[in-house]
C-alpha cells in the first residue's frame, strides 16, 4: 500500500515551514531524504510509532509572488486536496483567526477530507487564543510550538491515529544498545551523530510515552534500540546541563543491553572508571564495542592510528575481543563503522556453534597444543563440548578434571574458538565440567 500523504496548508506566516521542519527534521523524530528531491525539502518521510508517512509543505511549493494571496492560498488548498490522506491545517494562536483562515476552513470542510487543526505558536501552555480555533469547525486544535518543538509528539500521535490503516511495520528484533562512559567523553554527541545520519530512520519505541527514554532506529535491515537516550539526546541541545552521570544509571543500561558501546575520549588516557565499566560488561556477559571519540582532536584524518590507540588497547587488554572504532561526532567520522561493529557484535553475542564443528575445533586445538598436566602427571582431557546458551555464547567442556585447566590453557582455547568462529565483540563463557569414564570421546 502506498505511503499515506500528509499535507500542510495554511495562510502565509502561520509557521508551516517551521512545522514541516520539525516533523521532517531530525529533531522531531525521523527523517529519510527522498532521493532526487532537492534539499529544500518540500517532501519528507516520517516514521512515527511504526507508521510511515510523507509530509508535503504546500507553502513552499506554491510561490507565485505576483499572484494575489487569495489565489495562492486557493491553489495551495486545491493541491493539498488532490493528494492528501490527511490535511494539517495550521493556524496561529498569536494572531488569532483571520478571514483567510476561515476561507481555508470552509474549503476543507466542503472537501470532507480528514483535517487536523494545528494551533501553532502556542509557546506557553493554555494560550487563550486557542479557544477561538474551535470556531473554525474543523475539529479540536492541537497546540504546538514548531519553533520550540513543543507538542510535536502529541501531534505526530494524532497524525498516526488519523491515517488510513497501513501494514504494520515488520517488527524485527531490535538490538538493545547502551552507550556508556564517563561524563563529557562525548556520549551525547555521538548518539546525536548516529541519529542524525542520513541512513538512520528513527522511530519511537513502541509503547513508550513521548518522553521515550529509549530510541529505536533502523540501519539497513537492522533495528537498534538505544537505551536511556532521553538525557543523551536532550543534552546536545541544552547548554547548561547538570551532570547526568550516575553509576546506577550505567548499571541499569548495561543490564538491559545486549551490546554496550563504551565511549572513550581520544584526548585522554583511559581511566579506572573506563576499565570498571568494561569489567562490568564482562561480568554481565554483554557484547562490547569501544568507541574512541573526539578523534578530530588528535588526528587530521579519520583513519585509526595505532600510536594513539596503543594506550587504549593496553588498558583494555582484558576485553581485547572488543572492536575499537575511532569516531568524531563533529566531523561525523566512524559513525557507519560504529553501527556496523555494533551489529556484528550483536550477531556474535547470539551465535550458536553446532556441536560438530565445535568439537572439531577443540580437537585440533588439543592436537596443536597438548593440554596441561599436573605435578603428578595427570593430564587434562577434553571429552566433548556443547554450546547450551547464547548471549553470551556459553560453551560447556566436559573434561576429566576441571582443576587441571590452567588460565593459560583457558585463554588458548578461547583464542582458538575465536579464530574459528566469529566471536568478535562478545565475551565467551567457557565452563569446564567433570565427566567420568564412560561416554568419553576417546
Ligand atoms: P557526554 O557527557 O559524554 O554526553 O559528552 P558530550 O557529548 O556532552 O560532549 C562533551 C564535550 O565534548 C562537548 O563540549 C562536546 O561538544 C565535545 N565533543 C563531543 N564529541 C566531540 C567530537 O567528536 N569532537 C570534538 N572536537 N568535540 C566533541
Amino acid at each position: 500500500m502506498p505511503v499515506p500523504v500528509v499535507v500542510i496548508v495554511g495562510r502565509p506566516n502561520v509557521g508551516k515551514s517551521a512545522l514541516f521542519n520539525r516533523l521532517v527534521g531530525r529533531r522531531a523524530a525521523i527523517v529519510e531524504d527522498i532521493p532526487g528531491i532537492t534539499r529544500d525539502r518540500l517532501y519528507g518521510r516520517v516514521v512515527w510509532r511504526g507508521r510511515e508517512f510523507e509530509v508535503v509543505d504546500t507553502g513552499g511549493l506554491i510561490s507565485h509572488p505576483t499572484e494575489p494571496l487569495q489565489v495562492q492560498v486557493q491553489r495551495q488548498v486545491a493541491r493539498a486536496l488532490e493528494e492528501a490522506d490527511l490535511v494539517l491545517f495550521v493556524v496561529d494562536v498569536r494572531s488569532g483567526v483571520l478571514p483567510e483562515d476561515r476561507e481555508i476552513a470552509q474549503r476543507l470542510r466542503e472537501s470532507r477530507r480528514p483535517v487536523l487543526l494545528v494551533a501553532n505558536k502556542a509557546d506557553r501552555p493554555g494560550h487563550p487564543g486557542i479557544y477561538e480555533m474551535y470556531g473554525l469547525g474543523v475539529g479540536d486544535p492541537v497546540p504546538v510550538s514548531a519553533l520550540h518543538g513543543l507538542g510535536i509528539s502529541d501531534l505526530l500521535d494524532r497524525v498516526a491515529e488519523m491515517l488510513p490503516a497501513g501494514e504494520p511495520e515488520e517488527a524485527g528484533p531490535a538490538i538493545p544498545v547502551a552507550v556508556v562512559g564517563r561524563p563529557n567523553v562525548g556520549k551525547s554527541s555521538l548518539v546525536n551523530a548516529i541519529l542524525g545520519e542520513d541512513r538512520v530512520i528513527v522511530d519511537a519505541a513502541p509503547g513508550t510515552t513521548r518522553d521515550a527514554v529509549d530510541t529505536v532506529f533502523r540501519w539497513g535491515d537492522r533495528r537498534v534500540v538505544l537505551i536511556d537516550t532521553a538525557g543523551l539526546r536532550r543534552r546536545a541541545r541544552v547548554s547548561d546541563v547538570v551532570e547526568r552521570y550516575s553509576v546506577t544509571r550505567t548499571l541499569a543500561a548495561v543490564d538491559r543491553a545486549h551490546v554496550v558501546v563504551l565511549v572513550l575520549d581520544a584526548t585522554q588516557p583511559p581511566a579506572d572508571q573506563d576499565q570498571e565499566i568494561a569489567r562490568l560488561t564482562v561480568e554481565r556477559g554483554r557484547a562490547l564495542v569501544l568507541a574512541v571519540t573526539k578523534w578530530d582532536l588528535v588526528s587530521p584524518s579519520p583513519e585509526p592510528r595505532e600510536a594513539i590507540l596503543a594506550p587504549v588497547r593496553a588498558a583494555m587488554r582484558f576485553v581485547s575481543y572488543a572492536p575499537v572504532v575511532v569516531t568524531s561526532a563533529v566531523r561525523r567520522w566512524g559513525i557507519a563503522a560504529l553501527v556496523e561493529r555494533v551489529g556484528e557484535a550483536a550477531d556474535a553475542h547470539a551465535r550458536r556453534v553446532p556441536t560438530g564443528p565445535l568439537n572439531r575445533v577443540l580437537m585440533e586445538a588439543e592436537e596443536a597444543h597438548p593440554p596441561p598436566a599436573d605435578g603428578a602427571g595427570r593430564q587434562l582431557k577434553i571429552y566433548y563440548a556443547t554450546q547450551p546458551a547464547v548471549r553470551p555464547p556459553t560453551i560447556v567442556l566436559f573434561v576429566n578434571d576441571p582443576d587441571l585447566v590452567t588460565e593459560d590453557y583457558r585463554r588458548y582455547l578461547d583464542a582458538r574458538l575465536r579464530a574459528a568462529f566469529d566471536f568478535r565483540g562478545t565475551p565467551l563463557r567457557l565452563v569446564f565440567r567433570a565427566r567420568e569414564r564412560a561416554a568419553a570421546r576417546r
